[in-house]
Order: C-alpha cells, then structure tokens, then sequence
C-alpha cells in the first residue's frame, strides 16, 4: 500500500528493518534489550535519556532509513 502511495505522490519509500527498534537508545545506541509491551517509557541505563517507547523506535527507524539513502 505504501509503495502505491509513494508512487502517486512521487515520494521516495524507503524500507527498513524494524528489528531491535524499541530496543536500542536513539540518543547513544545502547542496546537495552527485550521489553515487556506495557513497558510504553524506559530509561537509558548508558546515557540516561527518558525515552517513549514508540517514539524512540520511530526515531530509530529515521536513523535507519538515513543511512540507507546514504
Ligand atoms: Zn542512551
């Protein structure tokens, strides 16, 4: 659906792996490992950023698609 999207709109879709995204700190990229789903706010135990759960894997996910485009 996406792809379809971006077609019509002339945007460029860039695909990345979700994996570890809630997972790792946006801020210094400690891997802080598995949490449970009600977790929704979790500290950095390496650099002490407060995260939200979903806004930090989307930041994640920004990084990711970044890089890809180079
Ligand atoms: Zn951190």
């Amino acid at each position: 659906m996406l792809a379809y999207k971006c077609a019509w709109y002339g945007k460029r879709l860039v695909v990345v792996k979700p994996n570890y995204t809630s997972q790792i700190c946006s801020h210094c990229g400690y891997h802080s490992g598995p949490k449970p789903l009600q977790i929704h706010e979790w500290t950095c135990q390496s650099c002490g950023t407060h995260h939200d759960r979903d806004i930090n894997a989307a930041v994640n996910i920004l990084h990711y698609g970044l890089k890809a485009i180079g």
